[in-house]
């Protein structure tokens, strides 16, 4: 185990742990308790990884992007993650807890989502295993993302909407907190990116690690090096950036590249750059980097893609930014589109506007033409095509 792994406690370094109210800590330590056991079993893997296969359609390409490459004079890969069925590398750990949830013997799924994403592939996995599911949603969210309500509900979800505050994921979450805690037996509740009180930030980037595993053995095969020089993924909640960064976490020559959302600009008030302006403070059950007012109130964060419109990051990403392991960068609004169209034009490649901003990145790296970068495309971008619309411009 190196530093950069969670400790027994559920720390990484001094972000993380388990900050929830009493009525929850029964569910929680049931899991804390089960987590690793359930799924390195044999069994349990075995299940997963066919369904990975013959249902996800993994493992997804590495892809070398010759023009991309020839653009910043540099060897760039991208891991297509866009290709899983649902269209994002969501779906790799909704799988997982959905399969995890089974074996703890519940028979009812809650979710939260913001853009519908999440709630998207819970639904899915929900249909493929009969079990009956309740995404929360804020009010405000459900009315700009219709199309992701509509999808739930045809996949045979109930999509309930959160009506308090700013109606939007962070009154979601608190819904489903709510439900789990009036639910406790019965009810597991899926969390969609590696945040939440431990054991989820653990579990989740174990889930998602399949993608630097492939990562590995492809580049291995590629290039006769299992290293490449960058890692590069966009930071919501940090799900495909841990699972991109996970099996390289110890190999520090590898450089982790993580990029947040910058909205309209890191010092406007509308952004979703956590590392940049946030603060250490208590958001969905762990201690991690939040965007907070002086008096610990969630800032509403900004940004062009609704994966990414999150206030906090998980906590080993507070931890890599914090020892300094991961690289913290962020692409504005702009930037991020930009670099969308770009990838269209040299790849015929549409990307989701969130793995647009990993894309913007290569821009500001220092590259030189002997170096060999992955970036992970966490989702295609047939979702956005309003956003891409309405923007214009191309
Ligand atoms: C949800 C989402 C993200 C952000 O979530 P992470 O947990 O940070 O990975 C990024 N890309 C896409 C396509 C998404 O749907």
């Amino acid at each position: 185990m190196s530093k950069y792994n969670i400790t027994e406690d559920g720390y990484y370094g001094r972000y993380g742990g388990a900050y929830v109210p009493e009525m929850l800590y029964p569910n929680v330590e049931e899991l804390r308790q089960q987590y690793v056991s359930i799924i390195e079993s044999p069994s349990f893997r075995a299940e997963f990884e066919k369904l990975l296969t013959d249902y996800v359609g993994r493992p997804t390409p590495l892809y070398l992007a010759s023009r991309l490459s020839e653009k910043y004079n540099a060897t760039i890969y991208l891991k297509r993650e866009d290709l899983n069925h649902t269209g994002a590398h969501k779906v790799n750990n909704t799988l997982g807890q959905i399969l995890l949830a089974k074996r703890l013997g519940k028979t009812r799924i809650i979710a939260e989502t913001g853009a519908g994403q999440h709630g998207v592939a819970t639904a899915t996995m929900c249909a493929l295993m009969n079990l009956p599911c309740v995404v929360y949603m804020g009010e405000t969210d459900i009315a700009r993302q219709r199309p992701n309500v509509e999808r739930m509900k045809l996949l045979g979800a109930e999509v309930r909407p959160a009506l308090s505050g700013s109606r939007t994921l962070k009154d979601a979450t608190n819904e489903a907190i709510r439900d789990w805690i009036n639910h406790p037996s019965d009810t597991y509740y899926i969390i969609g990116s590696v945040v939440g009180p431990h054991p989820y930030p653990d579990m989740v980037a174990r889930f998602q690690s399949v993608i630097s595993r492939e990562i590995r053995q492809q580049l291995l095969k590629e290039t006769g090096h299992e290293n490449p020089d960058y890692l590069v993924a966009c930071v919501g909640g940090g799900s495909n950036a841990a699972g991109t960064f996970y099996h390289y976490l110890q190999e520090e020559q590898v450089k982790l590249v993580a990029v947040e959302a910058g909205g309209l600009g890191v010092h406007t008030g509308k952004t979703a750059a956590t590392t940049t302006v946030g603060t250490p403070g208590i958001i969905h059950g762990s201690k991690t980097l939040l965007m907070q007012t002086r008096d610990g109130q969630i800032i509403e964060p900004h940004s062009i893609s609704a994966g990414l419109d999150y206030p906090g990051i998980g906590p080993l990403h507070a931890w890599l930014f914090e020892s300094g392991r991961g690289k913290f960068y962020s692409a504005t609004d702009e930037e991020a589109y930009q670099a969308g169209i770009q990838l269209s034009r040299l790849e015929g490649i549409i990307p989701a506007l969130e793995s647009a901003h990993a894309l913007a990145a290569l821009a500001f790296l220092p590259l030189i033409p002997s170096d060999t970068v992955v970036v992970t495309l966490s989702g295609r971008g047939d979702k956005d095509l309003q956003t891409y619309i309405d923007r214009g411009g191309y």
